[in-house]
């Protein structure tokens, strides 16, 4: 595929997120740049920067581009935060809170998209910390962050997540039954006060582990 293939899907990808609503300057600049062309199978390369989630192996999924950028936006991301992402999945939404200026840890249950998301990520010289295994009991190692993204749907609030973020905090998750998922997005008041409130509805893969559904 030439690259200016790839360059006018990506500005009309833009374009689209915009009417779709999404303002936040440092998100769109950052989607702008990031090429999802490389988060995704060969197969389908040329659909790249469709406004769609797309298969990625493992029966996973790369998040919509519009669901991406709604959950980044909403985080409020700063140059220097250290946000714990669960669910690497492709490595692309790591990729946009990379450019943001975030210090990332990621975690990743599916052995070869932990292993593919590390390759995309080196190959592009973005830096993240990688972890192979069940991101429902989060990372504690670097806790506490100052925002957490889960990026597939869970059956409930995962309690290691509430009290690996710093005070002040907020995590952006989806929860809900396996057909939807409303947007809850808490804020850590102090050691045992959490502010949530619903966002919109939006469909994710399932977050499977200790504090999430069940395999099966
Ligand atoms: N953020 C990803 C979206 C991937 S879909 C991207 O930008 O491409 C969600 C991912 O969550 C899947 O790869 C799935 O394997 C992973 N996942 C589900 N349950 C998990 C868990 N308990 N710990 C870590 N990853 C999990």
């Amino acid at each position: 595929m030439h690259k200016d293939f790839y360059k006018t899907g990506r500005e009309r990808l833009i374009a689209q997120l915009r009417s779709a609503g999404i303002s936040d300057e440092r998100v769109l600049g950052a989607i702008a740049t990031i090429p999802r062309e490389k988060f995704v199978p060969d197969a389908i390369k040329s659909r790249a920067y469709e406004d769609t989630a797309l298969p990625i192996g493992n029966h996973q999924t790369i998040s919509q581009p519009y669901t991406v950028a709604f959950m980044t936006s909403a985080l409020n991301i700063k140059p220097g935060d250290s946000v714990l992402e669960i669910g690497t999945g492709s490595g692309y939404q790591a990729a946009t809170l990379i450019m943001l200026g975030a210090k990332v840890f990621t975690v990743e249950r599916h052995w070869e998209l932990y292993n593919s998301a590390k390759k995309t990520l080196d190959e592009l010289g973005l830096s993240a910390q990688s972890r192979f295994g069940d991101g429902t009991i989060g990372w504690s190692e670097f806790a506490p962050y100052d925002a957490i993204i889960v990026t597939a749907g869970a059956p409930e609030l995962p309690q290691s997540l509430l009290l690996q973020l710093a005070i002040g905090g907020r995590m952006i998750i989806p929860v809900g039954d396996e057909r939807s998922q409303t947007l809850k997005y808490v804020v850590r008041k102090d050691d045992r006060e959490f502010d949530a409130f619903d966002m919109q509805e939006f469909r994710f893969v399932p977050l499977i582990g200790k504090e999430g559904w069940t395999v099966g």
